[in-house]
């Protein structure tokens, strides 16, 4: 039996130095609940530390909580990439890691939290995050693969950071799951205005460094649980799955 998901897959947490501190796990959780989702995603830049917390948070509440992580190319193109198993995550972090290099300044850049459910800090990242890994486009994708995850090219409408701003198109190689569109535009608009993304699955998350802007636009799915594997059968319209904006 097939059920529908709301999903807003590309949020936030405090760990990102862009983001507002009041992003903690139990404020997270609950403005989605508040906004009627079904499942969020954490997609912090090149870390995964704060997704455990939020996972938490979501068994207490009663909310989906997928484990992500938005990679910055050494192109300097966003790919947001998304997990079932925690140890998969773990490989990929393990990965990022090996890649990115430069120390955090906060005052230039922001607070980096660890925090845990309660949004209590715990640590503090020292890396810099929003800085860019060494790791191709190419790489980023198949490496997700490996590991048995999703890859998503995110905000592909917006000016920066994205596959269209960085590289001028979508490589047709590329074996990229789905394209995001942000909220600056709806899926329709965002097609009309790049023919070039109408051949790929397109999603639309809400990017949320802000608690309002949780929910603010999400996409929905049918599957039998809000999982990744499920979303990934959606987004290839297999077994009657299916994707809607
Ligand atoms: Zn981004
Ligand atoms: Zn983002």
């Amino acid at each position: 039996m097939l059920e529908m998901f709301r999903a807003d897959l590309h949020l936030h947490t405090c760990l990102s130095p862009c983001a507002d501190e009041t992003m903690v796990p139990l404020a997270i959780v609950r403005e989605a609940k508040k906004k009627g989702l079904d499942v969020v995603g954490i997609c912090d830049h090149n870390s995964t530390r704060n997704v455990k917390a939020v996972r938490r948070a979501g068994q207490r509440e009663g909310l989906s909580v997928i484990g992500g992580v938005e990679i910055t190319t050494a192109e300097e193109v966003h790919i947001l990439a998304l997990f079932d198993q925690q140890s998969d995550l773990d490989k990929m972090q393990q990965l990022i890691d090996q890649n990115l290099g430069g120390e955090n300044n906060p005052e230039l850049f922001g607070e980096q939290y660890v925090c845990d459910e309660n949004g209590l800090i715990v640590g503090r990242e020292m890396q810099l995050l929003i800085g860019a890994t060494e790791l191709r486009v190419e790489d980023v994708v198949a490496n997700i693969h490996n590991f048995g995850g999703l890859a998503i090219a995110s905000h592909v409408d917006r000016e920066r950071f994205s596959l269209i701003s960085q590289l001028g198109f979508v490589p047709e190689r590329l074996q990229i799951d789905a394209l995001e569109v942000s909220p600056l535009h709806s899926v329709s608009q965002a097609a009309d205005q790049l023919p070039q993304i109408r051949n790929y699955p397109l999603v639309s998350f809400s990017d949320a460094h802000q608690l309002e802007e949780i929910g603010r636009v999400f996409t929905t799915f049918t599957g039998v649980s809000p999982s990744v594997r499920e979303l990934g059968k959606a987004l290839g319209g297999k077994d009657g799955r299916e994707v809607m904006n």
